[in-house]
């Protein structure tokens, strides 16, 4: 699959502060692709510097294997911040206003309001709107010009949790129309529900980025080896903790539900029962391990 978007070592430094260090990553056509992390971990830089409002240090970027141009530009709808509607204006005026600066018809203002589902509501005035629909009606004027590619930035903050439910189907929706997707999130737990794809950020550096499936995999799995592999297992019978294990010829994976306990242990507990390891290795991170080193908590 073609690669929407990609960074190739994206650096940006204000001042001496550095908000985003050495960033690389690419965003699949038809995703649904997370950034995540928490306050100040460079998102909102991130969103900025592929909008171009903001000029990276270092490094570069590519939409659809091309610089970023004007005419790209236009394939791309962006959410970075509440737009600023008229509150005396019905949603209908305010996406007519909209679409003139735009530069685009009149024509689909009706298609965008039925899209975000607020067509019933469109000669309410904005200021009767709840902040669920005020945010709706934002992303119905990213809408206008129907744009291939959608950048949210935290598109649920602030809402209460229906407002949050019907943004997040939304989004959704926006994907399975072919759409690609990419949205700054604090929200582990907003990722998981909505994203195919995720990046993690941590004070500015990737700590990893994939498939939400192959990232936010929920299970630690501790893989170990020896020379003598059926003493091994005969060894592992009597460790707990783990779930369940699983062996090939060279090696035994055992899988944690939550977080593995450390690995000393493991090697410790083959060495007592006469097991000298050759192999010891923690190969994925369960959901709470990564959100634990994400917060840093
Ligand atoms: P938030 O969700 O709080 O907006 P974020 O993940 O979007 O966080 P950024 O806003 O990109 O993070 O900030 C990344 C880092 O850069 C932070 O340390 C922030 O303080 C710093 N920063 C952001 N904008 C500026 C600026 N204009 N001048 C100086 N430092 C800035």
């Amino acid at each position: 699959m073609q690669n929407v978007l990609q960074l190739n070592g994206i650096t940006k430094y204000y001042g001496n502060i550095l908000a985003l260090n050495n960033v690389s990553f690419g965003v699949p056509a038809g995703s649904v692709f997370g950034i995540l992390g928490p306050n100040g971990s460079g998102k909102t830089t991130m969103l900025g510097i592929v909008m171009n409002i903001l000029r990276a240090s270092s490094g570069s970027f590519e939409f659809y294997g091309q610089p970023s141009s004007a005419e790209m530009r236009k394939k791309i709808g962006t959410l970075l911040e509440t737009p600023n509607f008229y509150h005396y204006l019905s949603a209908d005026k305010n996406l007519r206003i909209a679409a003139e600066i735009k530069g685009k018809g009149f024509d689909q203002v009706d298609d965008v309001l039925k899209k975000v589902n607020l067509y019933e509501r469109k000669s309410s005035k904005f200021s009767t709107y709840s902040l669920g629909m005020k945010q709706r009606l934002a992303i119905a004027s990213c809408l206008l010009g129907n744009p291939d590619v959608l950048i949210f930035d935290e598109p649920t903050n602030g809402l209460d949790p229906v407002g949050i439910a019907e943004i997040r189907d939304l989004i959704k929706r926006l994907a399975t129309e072919g759409k690609t997707i990419i949205m700054a999130s604090h929200l582990l737990d907003e990722v998981e529900k909505v994203c195919t794809h995720v990046a993690i950020l941590k004070r500015g550096n990737l700590l990893t980025a994939g498939k939400v499936s192959e990232v936010l995999v929920n299970e630690d799995i501790v893989e170990v080896g020896a020379a003598n592999m059926d003493g091994l297992e005969t060894a592992l019978q009597s460790l707990n903790g783990y779930t369940s294990l699983t062996k090939t010829d060279t090696v035994i994976q055992l899988h944690y539900g939550g977080i593995a306990g450390s690995l000393e242990n493991i090697n410790r507990h083959c060495f007592d029962n006469g097991i000298v390891l050759n192999h010891l290795q923690l190969k994925k991170k369960s959901l709470e391990a990564m959100f634990l080193e994400l917060t840093g908590n």
